[in-house]
């Protein structure tokens, strides 16, 4: 039996040719190739001259792996052993056909070439790619940045402005380049968004926040805008869902205010639902799902895929103002929360966006006690003014501010142009609270407040600190509090929590000086 498969397999795949030393065929078993003996073997194929060099040289034993030979038309892949025979004047050659494993192996190499080929293609695209968003992200975060600057003194001057007396008209006239303005800051900041996601530096933040106080805030602010469009508002919040909750409050309001904004945009009849569920109690984890539903326009069907695309507008809805990135910022803030925003709409009746978000619930949920001081203006003014310094290079900035500490008058004012500048000051005069810049020449806000912090005059090495930046990135904010800065204020100057922050930090600053006085006193 073994026989008969040696016959059928082994024997048409391999030939045993003999030569001698004038490479003259003396036998042959012709399972592969009619080789004729007596022939020269050299004339059955050109290959066969390199058997010279093996008598030569008397290579006992050699292998040629994959010679390729065209016999009568026919392409064949063979490896060829070579044994010097035992009277030393011959050569045995072993002839195996591995035409079908080489051709086998060639297409594989192929493919694995051409996929390694694709592989770098591909890679290649992923840099350039890269390289392209990064520098578009980069370029929306300078360009948003250096255009905000001057934008923040225009808000604070019509700030200024509106408490000058001016007609009616003209105060109308400023109310519309006040709201345009802000649409402009808001614009921006939704492009540094933007840029910041996509740059995967914007990370979410959970903390334990007032819940049910949150969203019933939203929902009063939006019950008087839709008020103001004489559309109807309806607003559910389940009370399965506890009052205190774990979770990043500030992007869920992003998300939120954001929805319901578009809602009122593309509605003019009806009204606007906003309602906030559950579909779990008592557990440490439930799901919120928020939900925005509108009667307005409607997205058509076909629209619906792209419309979180940045810069989508839907054509001739532009008139309708924004800049085609609410939903696309939307879209990559709820995947940040690890949810899903849902839309369903129907060209003219209608559309409703929902997303659906884990968050923590507090173990405690009782309220704190805020003990709120409020503000009196008179009782400041009856008193010795406080002293503040100001460290401002940009000189519009300068007139802005004190324009804003003349107006309220509570406090007296003083202006350096840099940190270095602001150190001196110090020195020599005696403040109550510091206000820094944080972008300023010769020595920039953050290297004075350590300067300041560490002053061997601890009237001096005390004092609150206030940082004041156009920057609004966590980082910024890390690094003045790590300078030993008190407070974190943005501009456009809100001029109402700038002069909140000052009056809270300069009670909580004498309380402390007391405090420091009797312990003094004590040693
Ligand atoms: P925009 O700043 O233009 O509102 P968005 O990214 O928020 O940009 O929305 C993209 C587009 O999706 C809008 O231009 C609008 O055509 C459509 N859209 C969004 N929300 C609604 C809605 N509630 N009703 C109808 N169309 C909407």
């Amino acid at each position: 039996m073994l026989d008969n498969l040696r016959q059928d397999f082994i024997n048409k795949t391999t030939q045993l040719v003999v030569v001698n030393r004038e490479l003259e065929v003396v036998d042959s078993d012709n399972n592969l190739f009619d080789i004729s003996k007596n022939s020269d073997i050299t004339d059955f194929h050109p290959f066969f001259f390199a058997l010279t060099t093996i008598f030569d040289e008397e290579l006992q034993e050699e292998t040629f792996f994959c010679v390729q030979m065209e016999v009568l038309g026919k392409h064949y892949f063979i490896d060829i052993k070579t044994y010097i025979g035992e009277d030393g004047d011959t050569l045995v050659l072993i002839l195996n056909d591995l035409t079908d494993h080489y051709k086998t192996v060639h297409q594989i190499k192929q493919v694995r070439n051409e996929s390694i080929i694709n592989f770098n293609i591909s890679q290649e695209l992923n840099q350039q790619l890269e390289i392209q968003r990064s520098f578009k992200n980069k370029f929306l975060a300078n360009v948003s940045h250096e255009i905000r600057t001057p934008l923040n003194s225009i808000v604070g001057f019509i700030s200024v402005l509106e408490n000058t007396e001016i007609s009616r008209e003209q105060l109308d006239v400023l109310h519309i380049i006040k709201d345009s303005s802000k649409n402009l800051v808001t614009i921006l900041d939704d492009l540094m968004d933007i840029s910041k996601i996509e740059a995967g530096k914007l990370d979410i933040k959970k903390r334990r926040f007032d819940f049910r106080e949150f969203v019933e805030k939203l929902a009063k602010t939006y019950q008087i805008r839709t008020d103001d469009k004489r559309l109807s508002f309806d607003f559910e919040l389940s009370s399965k869902i506890p009052r205190f909750l774990v979770g990043d409050h500030l992007r869920i309001n992003q998300v939120i205010v954001n929805l319901l904004e578009n809602a009122l945009k593309y509605t003019h009849q009806g009204g606007i639902k906003f309602s906030v569920t559950t579909s779990s109690v008592n557990a440490r984890r439930i799901p919120v799902t928020f939900e925005v539903t509108d009667t307005g326009i409607g997205i058509p069907k076909e629209k619906l895929d792209s419309i979180f695309d940045s810069f989508t507008q839907l054509e001739k809805r532009g008139l309708f103002g924004g800049s085609g990135l609410g939903l696309s910022i939307v879209k990559q803030l709820t995947d940040l929360l690890e949810s899903d925003l849902e839309v369903k709409s129907v060209e003219g009746e209608g559309s409703t966006f929902s997303f659906t978000v884990f968050m923590g619930v507090s173990h405690n949920q009782k309220k704190e006690k805020v003990v709120k001081k409020k503000r009196d203006k008179k009782d400041l003014k009856g008193a010795k003014r406080p002293r503040i310094l100001l460290g401002e290079d940009v000189e519009v900035n300068q007139l802005l501010m004190m324009r804003l500490f003349a107006d309220y008058g509570a406090y007296s004012l003083d202006i350096a142009k840099n940190g270095e500048r602001v150190v001196e000051y110090l020195d020599r005069f005696p403040y109550d609270l510091v206000i820094l810049d944080l972008t300023m020449p010769v020595m920039d806000g953050l290297d004075a407040a350590v300067q300041i912090r560490n002053s061997s005059n601890k009237k001096v090495s005390k004092l609150p600190i206030i940082a004041l930046t156009a920057r609004t990135s966590q980082e910024e904010q890390d690094a003045a509090k790590e300078a030993g800065m008190n407070a974190y204020l943005t501009k456009p100057i809100d001029a109402d929590l700038l002069f909140s922050t000052i009056e809270r930090l300069l009670s909580r600053y004498k309380r402390k000086d007391k405090v420091l006085e009797i312990s003094e006193e004590e040693e």
